[in-house]
This record gives C-alpha cells, sequence and structure tokens, in this order.
C-alpha cells in the first residue's frame, strides 16, 4: 500500500513536472510572430490610395495604433471634440486591411439575443440596446458628412431561429425586452418564411434598428473625416514596441522610427497580443466570409427573399446572410478556427471552407443549387471567454486607451468604442462609461492560459461546438 501511495505520488510529481515544464517552455516561447496578411475579401478593390508611411520622429497628443474602424473613429471624435489636438493614426498595412475590410456587412445592436437571456440587470440590458441602436445612427450620419456611400442599409435585421425547441424561450424574450421599451418583434415560422423566403427557420427575432454597410466603404469615409479633420495617417507604419512612459515611445516601421505621446491608442483588436497587451484575456480566431456571384432575376423570384433582410441564425456555427444591392449573397461565419500560438495567418484548408460555405448556403436556399461563390476570404477576430468587448484604460502610467475585443461583432461597436476612447481622452462623459462592461476586468473566470493549453481548450470547444450542431442537425 506505501509502495503504491509513494509510487502515485512519483507519478503525480512527474506529471506536474512535465505540465510546469512545458508550461514555461511555451510562456518562454511566447506567441507567434505573425507577419500580416494582406487583405483578400471582395471588398479589397474599393481600397484608397495609401498614405505615405512615417519617416521622420514625431510627437504627438494621441498615437493611434491600428486603422480599422476603432482606430479611425477614436481619431474622427477626437478631432470632433477637440480640434487642436495633434492626432496620428499609425496602420501596419493599409487602413481597413485588418478585421474591419473584411467583414461579413452585418450591422447589429447589443446585446445579440443569442442565449435568450437578459443580463441580470434588465436596465443595463436595456440601456446597452439603446447606446448601440443610437451608434448606428451616428454611423449614419458620419457616412452622410463624409460624402461617401456606405451602402448602408438600415431596414433592420433578423435573428433565425434553427431549432423548434428554442421558439418558446425566443417569444419569451421578446415579450419581456418590449415591455423594457425595445422594439424586437417575434415572427413565427410562416412570418419569417414569408420574410426570408426559405423554411430552414422555425421562428426569428426581428430588429429595426439594424442592417449592412459595405466594409471598406466605411473605411473610405471614416479616413475621408479623419483625414479632412486635420490626422495625419501612416499607412505601412507597423509599430513593433511600445514602452510605456508619462509620454509613451512608440518605435515604428523598419528603421524603428519614433514617436512620442502622452496618450496612446490601441485600436489593434486581434493583433493586440503582439504588443504585448492581453495576452491571456483574449484570443485571436479567424473565420470566413464568401460572396456569390448576383444572383439573376430568376433565383431572385425563386429563393423569395422578399424582405432583403441581412439575417444570422442561432446555431453554435452561427451563419451571417447579406442580400446586396447588386443581387449578390454575402455569407459568413461557420466554423471559427484557432492556430498555434495565436498566429494571425490563415492556415486552414481553403476548399473545405468552400464547401462548408456552400452546403450552408444550399441548407438556407436549396433552389440556388449550381450558384458559384466568387469570393471567399478569411479574417482574424478577436474573443473574450465571456464574449464581452473590451474598453478602458491600461498601463502602468494610466494612459494605454484600448476598445477591442468584439467577438465577431464589432462593426457598430468598434465605430462606438472609438467615440468612448475620445471621449476618455478629452475629458468628456459617455453613457456607455455607466455601464458595467467599461473598463471590465476579466478576472480568474476570464483568463486564458498559455500554449499548449490554449491550443488544445481552443481546438476541443470548436470540436465540441461543430459536433453538438451536427447531432442538432441530424434530430431535424
Ligand atoms: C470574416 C469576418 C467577418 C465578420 N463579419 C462581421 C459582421 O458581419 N458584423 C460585425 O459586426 N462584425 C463582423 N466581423 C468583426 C468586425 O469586422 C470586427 O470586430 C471589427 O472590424 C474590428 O475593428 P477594429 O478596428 O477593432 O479591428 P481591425 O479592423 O482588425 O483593425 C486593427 C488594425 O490594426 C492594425 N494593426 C495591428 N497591429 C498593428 C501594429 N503593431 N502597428 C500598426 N498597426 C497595427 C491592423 O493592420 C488592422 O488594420 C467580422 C470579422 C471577420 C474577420
Amino acid at each position: 500500500m506505501k509502495l503504491l501511495k509513494s509510487k502515485l505520488l512519483f507519478a503525480a510529481a512527474g506529471i506536474a513536472a512535465v505540465v510546469a515544464t512545458t508550461s514555461l517552455v511555451f510562456f518562454l516561447l511566447g506567441e507567434a510572430d505573425s507577419p500580416f496578411e494582406p487583405n483578400r475579401s471582395f471588398w479589397a478593390k474599393e481600397e484608397v490610395e495609401a498614405e505615405p508611411p512615417l519617416k521622420n520622429d514625431i510627437t504627438a497628443d494621441v498615437a493611434i495604433i491600428g486603422g480599422g474602424y476603432t482606430g479611425l473613429s477614436t481619431a474622427y471624435h477626437l478631432k470632433k471634440y477637440n480640434p487642436r489636438l495633434k492626432v496620428v493614426l499609425l496602420e501596419a498595412g493599409k487602413v481597413g486591411s485588418g478585421a474591419s475590410g473584411r467583414h461579413g456587412g452585418m450591422v447589429l445592436t447589443q446585446p445579440p439575443p443569442e442565449s435568450f437571456e437578459i443580463s441580470d440587470d434588465s436596465e443595463v440590458h436595456r440601456k446597452t440596446y439603446e447606446i448601440t441602436a443610437q451608434n448606428i445612427r451616428k454611423m449614419q450620419a458620419a457616412c452622410r458628412a463624409s460624402g461617401v456611400d456606405c451602402d448602408l442599409v438600415l431596414d433592420g435585421v433578423v435573428f433565425a431561429i434553427v431549432d423548434e425547441e428554442d421558439v418558446a424561450e425566443a417569444r419569451a424574450y421578446a415579450r419581456e425586452v418590449r415591455e423594457m421599451g425595445m422594439p424586437i418583434e417575434f415572427w413565427d415560422a410562416e412570418e419569417t418564411e414569408g420574410n426570408l423566403g426559405t423554411d430552414r427557420y422555425a421562428a426569428a427575432l426581428y430588429d429595426p434598428n439594424g442592417g449592412s454597410v459595405h466594409a471598406m466603404k466605411l473605411i473610405r469615409a471614416l479616413k475621408t473625416l479623419a483625414l479632412r479633420s486635420g490626422v495625419v495617417i501612416y499607412e505601412n507604419s507597423k509599430v513593433n514596441e511600445i514602452i510605456e512612459g508619462q509620454v509613451a515611445l512608440l518605435k515604428v516601421g523598419a528603421a524603428n522610427q519614433r514617436v512620442h505621446a502622452p496618450k496612446v491608442v490601441l485600436a489593434t483588436n486581434a493583433f493586440t497580443s503582439k504588443l504585448g497587451y492581453f495576452q491571456f484575456t483574449t484570443i485571436p480566431v479567424h473565420t470566413q466570409t464568401a460572396v456569390t456571384e448576383p444572383l439573376t432575376k430568376e433565383q431572385l423570384k425563386k429563393i423569395g427573399w422578399e424582405s432583403r433582410l441581412p439575417f444570422f441564425d442561432s446555431r453554435n456555427a452561427l451563419v451571417h446572410v447579406v442580400l446586396r444591392e447588386d443581387n449578390r449573397i454575402v455569407i459568413g461565419g461557420g466554423y471559427a478556427d484557432y492556430f498555434f500560438r495565436s498566429d494571425l495567418v490563415h492556415r486552414g484548408d481553403m476548399k473545405r471552407l468552400h464547401e462548408l460555405t456552400m452546403k450552408e448556403l444550399l441548407k438556407i436556399y436549396p433552389e440556388l443549387e449550381g450558384i458559384k461563390l466568387e469570393h471567399l476570404w478569411t479574417g482574424p477576430i478577436h474573443m473574450t471567454s465571456d464574449e464581452s468587448p473590451k474598453v478602458g484604460i491600461t498601463g502602468k502610467y494610466g494612459n494605454i486607451h484600448y476598445g477591442m475585443a468584439y467577438n465577431g461583432q464589432g462593426v457598430n461597436m468598434a465605430f462606438l468604442f472609438g467615440d468612448v476612447i475620445a471621449s476618455d481622452i478629452v475629458g468628456r462623459d459617455h453613457p456607455w462609461k455607466s455601464t458595467p462592461y467599461y473598463g471590465r476586468k476579466s478576472g480568474l473566470k476570464g483568463i486564458i492560459p498559455p500554449e499548449p493549453y490554449r491550443w488544445i481548450g481552443a481546438k476541443g470547444m470548436m470540436y465540441y461546438y461543430e459536433n453538438e450542431d451536427r447531432r442538432n442537425e441530424g434530430a431535424e
């Protein structure tokens, strides 16, 4: 017995030593130093000419890192609130080369109805909805002010429910939130089919405050506004290092040009951990979107998508679908992927993604058998374990501002967080700051372990979700 006990102790100590050594090795190894993949999306052809890279050492009042919606919106709002500020924006590639120039085009309010649960504090739920709904109108006003037609269509969005067993909960959710003043409508199967043309769904929730937008045209609009207000944008200017201080020092580009600024904004979303921030509370994950060839008049008639409302559905592998003005369908989502050491280069099988996407499309509209996906691309999204985005201030000197981790629903939120960050910097109040989501700490539950446990956990979770969807699919 004694011998068995000591053998067990010996084995346990051995396992602990292996785990500790592996953790230490990977901790020291850190993250993969990924190159920045160019934007190969359907929207990339709308890119505008790049601004010149940084060639000298400079100083600024605010240095923004990242030229997606978060960075551009921060720049735009900063100059709106204080035109005298010297604001510079540093972008590693071209503006919009991250998720903002690659997404599926859905413009969504928050919180999403995915769990059909109202957060513990119903007033917070209502307020979050109201702020994000108003923000969409501000985005519309910004597009108009820029003179760029962003193809922003705000007729609402539909959350389509796949499984019969979720219908009662969705109906109850709609009733509750309507009582709180949120204009969400419940549609039964017949009404859903009448609007979307497909009988795939058991019911739906309609939100009149969402819509769709052209990813790169929104980038163009925000870039136009930023440049017009005097923001200096440096493209092809990667920030290599941030040295914190009362006045922070950024090292930029191949020649390590120096930027000194008392305020720095991390608008780097899925790329953030590469600068050493939020490495253990966020994780970059890759997802995909595709565009079909334009539908013919006959195809459009056959599918009967009368409302042309964009929709997303209720499976784990959330699928989002938009019908564009040019009659192409944009379809995205499905299974996400994670690559070892938070690699930002997509190393998955594009052929498989193509097949999965086509399969999803034909499940919704079997009448489209034979249609071609003209273009399919991937991009990194930034996740947290509790699926809450992050905005606030960090750093030893309290001058590193951040907005990120939109968990794949960041078009509206990134524009909103740009406003929150700018408000913080100029000392204005913002209604988001009185929600519990502002400056929220992740806590122990929010910790994402280092490699190889991160990879094992992420892959395991994806495998579990994929199987659960497959099981539910089989049960239909
Ligand atoms: C395929 C796909 C589909 C999506 N579909 C939707 C959708 O339909 N609806 C929705 O709401 N959301 C969607 N999203 C998510 C949404 O696009 C993002 O949440 C949002 O665009 C994030 O904006 P951002 O500005 O924070 O990040 P990004 O747009 O990723 O911008 C970060 C920028 O920082 C730059 N950068 C990073 N590191 C450095 C550095 N060291 N130096 C200089 N620059 C740096 C990057 O090059 C990049 O341009 C989708 C995302 C993807 C990838």
